[in-house]
């Protein structure tokens, strides 16, 4: 038996996004747990689709004993301020330092935390930790599959081992893989390390695992890492972050070097094989509106329509509202869109009530530019505390604090708002108020890739829209300052 101390500090910075993540963010619980430190972050993490809570059950049936630091995330947003990061890198050193005898520590992190003040805030973590803890403890971390993977991580790091989904499915089962990583390491660590940033950005929505070339490539990464490879890693990475190592990366441990260094090689030449195939293949609003109309929908069936540039899920802020004002002002019917991030429209949803008509400016409340509120009168079908549980694959077990939340009508459209932001990737979402969302005829989301987890099973058909917003699909279209030179800002084609 050994003893492992645990900890989680998660944040996906886009760099490029208005507003930062700040102490608060990270303190308050959204469909994960706020700040939680001691033996608490045990039952918070419990039973929800995260990385920390399948590396306690699986660590703890492995017979090892848990010293718990702290857990928490916010949002992805701009940089987390100075004082969110130092404020909770040193809370987590303070309770590891407090901590005797230990053999290893369990980091669940992000990959992608980009702060005011540190560019790679995951590998200063790492780095921090590992100095605390000195070279003969193991420090094993699992990563999301949008990390941007440096160097300086995977230095600090005895082992690393990232999500092979997207939509991330398996967030629970990389913390199985990790503390099984880690438990065989104690007996016997890696002694190879390899890393390798692959040189062009792959669009967010292009790195989808349900559908190819990535559904092909992680089926390939999961047949070589094999004894003596420990963890082989491909994270196709977080575009919208201007810092060196943005962008997809190949990462592995293992107890030789040569079997790992021709694995990761493989891999690799499996990714650049298919470049082409990682164009980015989104609509615009015209197109969009156009199908939206004219489709011939089968009842339970809805067309989806992904608003990806304003998904809160990678740094939007969920209240653009330039497709559904074309959707009204083109009279589609039977839409359902959300989950709107307006939390002033749903405390006058609360105080007219339920069944009432009132006159809202919904949306655009973030400022970005060219958007503008609807300003309609409104139906308030249904009302929501913002509390219930995520039931789809991705937000599973996940106890959701939106806020007051309330399902509007105007016309053919409904739209769900709540009071604070959550990209729209659990049915659950719209249940809450009353909305069965297999039942629309046109799904509106803000969400890129995530939704398909929970939605994709019952759309006809999905279509990925280039409305505007902040979070922008084409990373060429960003202007990054920080990229080595040589980075290709889209796959070629
Ligand atoms: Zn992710």
């Amino acid at each position: 038996m050994s003893r492992i101390a645990v900890a989680g500090f998660q944040h996906e910075t886009n760099t490029f996004a208005s507003l930062q993540a700040t102490l608060a963010d990270f303190q308050a619980a959204d469909a994960w747990p706020g700040l939680t430190a001691g033996p608490a972050m045990f039952a918070a993490v419990r039973g929800i689709n995260l990385p920390a809570a399948g590396f306690i059950d699986e660590a703890r049936s492995l017979g090892h004993e848990l010293a718990p630091l702290l857990w928490c995330s916010a949002q992805p947003s701009a940089h987390v301020t100075r004082d969110a990061f130092e404020t909770i890198a040193s809370r987590l050193l303070e309770l590891l330092s407090a901590e005797h005898s230990l053999d290893a520590v369990y980091l669940d992190l992000h990959g992608a935390m980009v702060a005011e003040h540190i560019e790679d805030a995951d590998g200063e973590l790492l780095e921090r930790v590992r100095r605390a803890i000195g070279p003969d403890v193991l420090l094993v971390a699992s990563l999301d599959f949008h990390a941007n993977v440096s160097p300086r991580m995977v230095a600090h790091a005895d082992a690393l081992v990232s999500f092979r989904s997207y939509p991330h499915v398996d967030m629970t089962d990389t913390g199985v893989r990790a503390a099984a990583l880690l438990h065989d390491s104690l007996q016997n660590p890696a002694r190879a390390k390899w890393h390798r940033s692959l040189p062009f950005l792959m669009p967010l929505t292009s790195q989808c695992t349900l559908i190819e070339p990535l559904h092909s490539v992680m089926e390939h990464a999961r047949r070589l890492e094999r004894d003596p490879i420990l963890s082989l890693c491909l994270t196709p990475g977080f575009p919208a972050a201007d810092v060196p190592e943005c962008g997809p990366a190949i990462f592995g441990f293992a107890r030789e070097p040569a079997p790992l260094e021709r694995a990761a090689h493989e891999l690799a030449e499996a990714v650049l094989g298919r470049e082409a195939e990682f164009a980015l293949s989104t609509i615009l609003i015209d197109s969009a509106v156009r199908i939206a109309r004219d489709a011939d929908v089968p009842r339970g069936r809805p067309l989806i329509l992904a608003d990806t540039q304003d998904n809160p899920g990678a740094g939007g802020n969920a209240d653009t509202t330039s497709l559904l004002k074309a959707l009204i002002a083109s009279g589609v019917e039977g839409v359902l869109a959300g989950v709107f991030w307006d939390a002033e429209c749903a405390a006058r949803a609360h105080a007219a009530g339920r069944g009432a008509s009132v006159e809202l400016q919904l949306g655009a409340h973030t400022g970005y530019p060219g958007e503008t509120p609807i300003t309609a009168r409104f139906t308030v079908e249904q009302l929501g505390d913002g509390r219930f549980t995520g039931t789809g694959p991705f937000y599973l077990g996940g106890r959701f604090e939106l806020g007051p939340m309330a399902l509007l009508r105007v016309g053919e459209v409904r739209v769900v708002v709540a009071s604070r932001k959550q990209q729209a990737a659990d049915a659950a979402m719209f249940r809450h108020v009353g909305a069965e969302p297999s039942q629309a005829r046109v799904l509106v989301l803000k969400s890129s890739v995530h939704f398909r987890a929970d939605f994709g099973g019952f759309a006809s058909r999905i279509v990925l829209v280039e409305a505007p917003g902040p979070n922008l699909a084409d990373p060429a279209r960003l202007p990054f300052t920080r990229l080595p030179a040589g980075k290709r800002l889209k796959p070629r084609t």
